[in-house]
């Protein structure tokens, strides 16, 4: 095993989740450099060992009390103007840095693009997983670039927004194609000519009184409405959405309509329907209920909580309940959010 290398056994990951579940890994590597990631590559004991890459832990269920894994938690920092195109100016933060910090900090450099997304919880890195977004946007649509390091054959290479072959809250990174890839830095194309995107009428009326809304005044709006409506990770456990929003044939939805008039619902491109799966959980009377000591939170049904000393497992009980409720009402099943460990 590499001597150089800090690794630690049986370390607590109460604090490096904000479901705050209180599991501890047999293995754990804070990762600083790129070459720790080769070093484990090329050590045979360690590159066999069944692996976590551990952001900040916002967008996970750990079900376990003990995770027997390498878990690699990332903590690549920097962020710097890269470059410049016709249209865009060129960022790039290392993977470990704190999504919102970077946000704010393109504001300050005077760019606009990313402010719908403000205050979403964990780092740059794993922000392309699960393609985030918040409020009519997406990283797909500021994304340049990414680079990552690829466990199959210890290469570092870089992607573009194809290969990461990105989708609602989905990307190549959830599927076994690229379960060997470590994202470590992210680049973004931030537009010289900014516009607000205002598509998301909450957020359109939020800011109806200035004039001509700034991105600072945008990302302000947002941070307002985040924390009206959603509970602090800081103060109650939680991984932000628990479920995704369900998509259905169009008949499907045609007939919940019949018997829900109000049931709220998109049309897709494609001509499918999205459900808001907040809503389905709120008709089958979840919303504010708790199981054990997991929870719905009172203010949106669509967010599970931990109030204080739950399980993994009881979290998890709650959401199998939840789904079979759903299903059993309206033939929907709803699938998790946060990547289940
Ligand atoms: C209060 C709250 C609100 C939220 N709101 C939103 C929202 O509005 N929109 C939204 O999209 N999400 C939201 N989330 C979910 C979460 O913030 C995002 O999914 C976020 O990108 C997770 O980042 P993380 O660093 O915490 O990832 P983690 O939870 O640590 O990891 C998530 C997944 O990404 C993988 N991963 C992490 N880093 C890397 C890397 N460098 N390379 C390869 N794989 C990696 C992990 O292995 C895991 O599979 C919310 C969460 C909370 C708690």
């Amino acid at each position: 095993m590499p001597a150089d290398l800090p690794l630690s056994t049986d370390v607590s990951l109460a604090p490096f989740n904000t479901f705050r579940i209180p599991a501890r890994a047999r293995r754990y590597l804070r990762v600083t450099d790129p070459a720790q990631l080769q070093a484990v590559a090329a050590d045979a004991q360690l590159a066999a060992l069944p692996r976590l890459v551990l952001g900040g832990g916002s967008n996970l269920l750990i079900a376990r009390d003990e995770v027997d894994a390498l878990v690699l938690h990332m903590g690549l920092e920097g962020r710097e103007i890269v470059g410049a195109t016709a249209g865009a100016i060129l960022v790039r933060a290392q993977a470990g840095e704190n999504w919102h910090a970077f946000v704010e900090w393109t504001l300050a450099q005077g760019l606009g693009g990313l402010e719908n997304m403000a205050l979403i919880p964990g780092t740059v890195g794993a922000s392309p997983i699960q393609n985030i977004g918040a409020y009519g946007a997406e990283v797909k649509d500021s994304f340049h670039s990414l680079t990552v390091f690829d466990f199959a054959d210890g290469s570092i290479r870089t992607m573009d927004a194809a290969a990461c072959r990105f989708g609602y809250r989905d990307s190549v990174f959830k599927h076994a194609e690229g379960s060997t890839l470590v994202v470590l830095d992210v680049t973004f194309a931030l537009p010289r000519a900014w516009t607000p995107n205002l598509r998301y009428a909450e957020l359109a009326q939020a800011v109806q009184d200035i004039a001509a809304p700034t991105a600072r005044a945008v990302a302000d709006a947002v941070i307002a409405i985040r924390r009206r409506k959603l509970p602090d990770p800081a103060e109650i456990g939680n991984a932000g959405s628990f479920f995704k929003n369900p998509v259905v044939p169009r008949e499907h939805c045609a007939r919940l309509l019949a018997t829900w008039p109000d049931l709220v619902h998109h049309a897709q491109p494609d001509g499918s329907e999205k459900l808001a799966a907040g809503w389905l959980i709120d008709r089958c009377g979840w919303k504010g209920k708790n199981l054990g000591r997991a929870g719905v939170y009172p203010k949106q049904a669509l967010v599970l909580v931990n109030n204080g000393g739950a399980t993994g497992g009881e979290i998890m009980a709650l959401a199998r309940a939840i789904q079979a409720d759903v299903e059993a009402r309206f033939g929907v099943r709803l699938e998790p959010e946060p990547v289940l460990v």
